[in-house]
């Protein structure tokens, strides 16, 4: 069957990645299309307004996932599900997440363009929030379809300024009334660059994704005792900064002790009162820690807490820390894996298995749903990055795999 399956329309996915690129383009050449701002909001417009082209069903959900739907011949069969992303880092790329949702939409334009009805349905997701950059976590709507959260959890969060997510789904207009999640999914396949070196390095067009790491996130107040920066004496202070920064560059040298080692990064700071001329009174700041093992990642949260406490009580601070979000190592379904393998064997396209170093809603769809992951290649692995490039032939044969896999799981007359 799959000789007989078109090609998907490279030079148009190629396009509407640029066209979406114009909204929120950052200094550098990258994209900033925070969750939940205005130019998300202009991002989901202008996807809704291509799903509307291209005849499909569009709904929005609870946590403001847009599931645009394809019908298929038996309304009955469980659906075909893709989707990733539209939402960026402040700084991020053209590519993260929003190839994901893109390749969709070229597969769907592909299979309108060639009149080819599948017999199970598809369906095309837009993710809310997948980066976290707010909210804390980050996949936070497709842990709520994925019964890891429930919606009102995900709705209450709240951003360093104080707005909830339920307010600000609201203020952009994409709160919707559809439940989130809780019906019958047949198949979920990501595509998604790769992030990583790997794919370039070794001359592969397409990585055929078997799992992902683990990771848990705290946020961590430190508190110390604000003071006149001219006239209080270096011995006798409680700088909450430099506690927390001693934290940081302990937590960066933790790796090192650990095989194979995780990943720890503190990405968000924040001092009060941020002024030059007080000692700092509080400092809030983020641990992310990534491992593929979890019994790796239970003795690192317990060595990270006792790292942070001890150096809180040696400097004289409090110390609170919570604990944002945690996640479990994933393994994706062989069955979905082995279509997209068969896909990139089909197509003569060079491949490889592999993990997933980053996180991605798939990683949440696997608890609940047969999942499986297609990356490709993008330049020096550089991701969460204005430069973020990726080649359009890549991106193509990684649209053309997601094609065949959705089509082996829906069934084409
Ligand atoms: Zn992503």
């Amino acid at each position: 069957m799959s000789g007989n399956l078109p090609r998907i329309d490279g030079e148009r996915l190629w396009r509407s990645l640029m066209e979406m690129a114009e909204i929120g383009p950052t200094a550098n050449g990258g994209s900033g299309r925070v969750a939940l701002t205005d130019l998300d909001r202009q991002g989901r417009d202008r996807f809704r307004g291509w799903c509307i082209d291209a005849g499909l069903d569009l709904r929005v959900d609870r946590c403001g996932d847009m599931i645009a739907r394809r019908p298929g011949r038996n309304a009955d069969a469980p659906i075909v599900v893709t989707g990733s992303h539209l939402d960026t880092q402040p700084l991020g790329g053209r590519f993260d997440g929003v190839y994901g949702v893109l390749a969709g939409l070229e597969v769907i334009r592909t299979l309108n363009d060639h009149g080819i009805e599948t017999e199970a349905g598809l369906e095309l997701v837009n993710w809310t929030d997948e980066e976290g950059v707010r909210f804390g976590g980050g996949c936070l709507a497709s842990a709520a379809f994925a019964g890891r959260y429930t919606v009102e959890e995900v709705l209450a969060r709240r951003d360093p300024d104080g707005l909830s997510f339920g307010d600000e789904l609201q203020r952009i207009g994409y709160a919707g009334d559809a439940p989130c999640g809780g019906y019958p999914v047949a198949a979920y396949f990501e595509a998604h660059i790769e992030q990583g070196p790997v794919l370039e390095t070794e001359g592969c067009q397409v990585g055929v994704v078997l799992g992902g790491q683990g990771q848990f996130n705290f946020m961590v107040t430190v508190r110390g005792e604000e003071g006149h920066a001219g006239t209080l004496p270096m011995t006798q202070r409680r700088d909450a900064f430099v506690g927390a920064a001693r934290m940081a560059v302990a937590l960066s040298e933790l790796p090192g002790e650990v095989e194979p080692p995780p990943v720890i990064t503190t990405g968000f700071v924040r001092v009060s009162p941020n002024s030059r001329n007080t000692v700092p009174g509080t400092t809030t700041f983020s641990i992310n820690c990534r491992h593929p093992e979890a019994a790796t990642l239970a003795e690192l949260e317990r060595r990270i807490r006792d790292l942070v406490a001890g150096i809180a009580e040696t400097a004289v601070l409090d110390v609170a820390m919570e604990k944002t979000s945690e996640a479990p190592p994933v393994t994706f379904d062989g069955g979905c894996a082995a279509a997209v393998r068969d896909a990139a064997a089909a197509l003569g396209i060079a491949h490889r298995d592999m993990v997933s170093g980053a996180s991605h809603d798939a990683f949440n769809l696997a608890r609940v749903v047969p999942t499986a992951m297609i990356f490709v290649p993008c330049e020096r692995g550089i991701s969460h990055n204005e430069a973020e490039n990726a080649k359009p032939e890549d991106l193509a044969a990684g649209c053309d795999v997601l094609l065949r896999a959705m089509l082996s799981r829906a069934g084409v007359a």
